[in-house]
């Protein structure tokens, strides 16, 4: 007996409508009033400003700085800066929320956004929930209320260089980076590679080792490094295979003096941070939450013969493309669930599960975001790969996600796998 389809969309010949791809939250998905209207903003500069950029950027391994103008002006360099600072006062959610939204557009301008945000929020709300000293506490507020009115009166821009290549950006060394205290501040000696944003930040927020006998993890400092302040240096080239628009070089620091102000955090508290809230190491994955909604979505415009600037013949009528399409959506939407269930689930503190829950859905993300890229590319077949679509520049961006520490991949696997087996402070068998 034939099946009615008449109540099924596009099964029974209605009228045909361009695509329009979701909201990266999903439709019905509970946004308050204030996170609607900044993912509205998001998602305009994004599909007006950002994403006609990209492949500048991409092609020249140039910094988004126009981007970013148009970030300072939305106000958006202080989206996490509380309010009482003059920021927007944003939570983690609704950065994750927005750095999908331009993840969608320009990879590598969501991706450097990361980078500068994650001193904000992590000076500014994460702190506050942290344990501190009534004078620490009393520091802290004096030395932040300087680098948020930076960010939010001068439009300063912060980088985040963690990486020194070896174990200590996975949390399992002390940073090479060593810190001596000095009247009024601190000397610094050390090499950041992969820095993002290198040459286009005001301010760099490093990781480094307070230089004491039997230095530990405990003994971590983030400091602000001026750009111009003297000793400090940017080296090497930067032409890598994605995220070409982040300009990641090295940096070298050679008895770089820094005011005790410096500090983005009080002594001791960065490993207190990353011990008790986890969820501060996955903003990265917003930025490729939002490219794998960008693969899925020009793959859908692509096989309805609707992308511009390429042939308007369609493709989606075979069996084969449909399946594909039906793979890379069940990827899609079970990388978005993990997004948002987790996103949901920052703070201090969570339970084993959440901060399980936080691996798998980094490691999930990240995987994914290559694995649809990858079906893409498959699936719309030779003509979708020239460089004058951007397919190929979102499937060589999101390769690069799995590889970031501290939280890459395969660290993900591995801690998910310790941590599932041993309960907090059990020792080796
Ligand atoms: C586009 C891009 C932008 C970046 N921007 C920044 C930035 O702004 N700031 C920043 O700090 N970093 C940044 N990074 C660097 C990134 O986080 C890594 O540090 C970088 O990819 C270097 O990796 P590596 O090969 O030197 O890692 P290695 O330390 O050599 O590790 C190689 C691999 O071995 C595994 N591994 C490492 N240590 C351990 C361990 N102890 N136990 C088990 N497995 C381990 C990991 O899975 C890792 O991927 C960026 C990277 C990319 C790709």
């Amino acid at each position: 007996m034939p099946v009615d389809l008449s109540s099924v969309p596009g099964a029974a010949g209605e009228p045909q409508a361009q695509y329009a791809p979701p909201p990266i939250v999903g439709e019905g998905y509970p946004l308050t009033d204030r996170q609607a209207e900044l993912l509205a903003l998001a998602a305009d500069l994004g599909r007006e400003k950002f994403g006609p950029r990209a492949a500048r950027y991409d092609r020249e391994a140039s910094f988004p700085f126009e981007s970013f103008e148009d970030l300072r002006s939305a106000g958006l360099l202080g989206l996490c800066v509380p309010q009482r600072y003059g920021g927007l006062g944003a939570d983690y959610a609704t950065y994750m929320i927005l750095d999908a939204e331009i993840g969608r557009h320009c990879g590598a301008t969501a991706l450097t956004w990361n980078m500068h945000v994650c001193p904000t929020l992590w000076s500014g709300t994460l702190c506050d929930d942290l344990d501190m000293t009534v004078e620490q506490r009393a520091e802290h507020e004096r030395h932040r209320s300087l680098h948020f009115e930076r960010i939010v009166k001068e439009g300063k821009v912060y980088a985040q260089p963690f990486s020194e290549g070896g174990a200590a950006a996975a949390g399992k060394a002390p940073f090479g980076t060593l810190a001596d205290k000095v009247e009024g501040g601190w000397l610094l000696n050390g090499r950041k590679i992969f820095a993002s944003l290198s040459g286009a930040a005001d301010y760099y927020g490093v990781l480094c080792t307070e230089n004491k006998p039997d230095r530990s993890v405990r003994d971590t400092l983030y400091m602000a490094v001026p750009s111009d302040a003297p000793g400090f240096s940017i080296a090497g080239e930067w032409d890598p295979m994605g995220m070409r628009g982040t300009v990641s070089r090295t940096l070298i620091m050679k008895d770089v003096f820094v005011p005790d102000e410096a500090q983005l955090m009080p002594r001791g508290l960065y490993f207190q941070a990353a011990n008790r809230w986890p969820h501060m190491f996955t903003t990265l994955s917003a930025t490729y939450m939002g490219l794998a909604q960008a693969a899925y979505d020009f793959t859908i415009r692509y096989l309805r013969g609707e992308v511009p600037g390429a042939p308007p013949v369609k493709r989606r009528m075979y069996p084969t493309k449909q399946i594909a399409v039906a793979q890379m959506h069940v990827q899609l939407e079970q990388a978005r669930a993990l997004f948002l269930r987790t996103i949901g689930e920052a703070k201090i503190d969570p339970s084993k599960n959440e901060r399980l829950r936080a691996y798998a859905s980094h490691y999930t993300v990240m995987e994914y975001a290559n694995e649809i890229a990858r079906l893409a590319i498959r699936t719309c077949g030779g003509q979708s790969i020239l460089r004058s679509l951007p397919l190929e520049r979102i499937y060589r961006d999101s390769r690069c996600g799995a590889l970031m520490l501290p939280w890459t991949a395969e660290l993900c696997l591995d801690r998910i796998g310790r941590e599932a087996l041993y309960e907090y402070g059990e020792a080796d068998d």
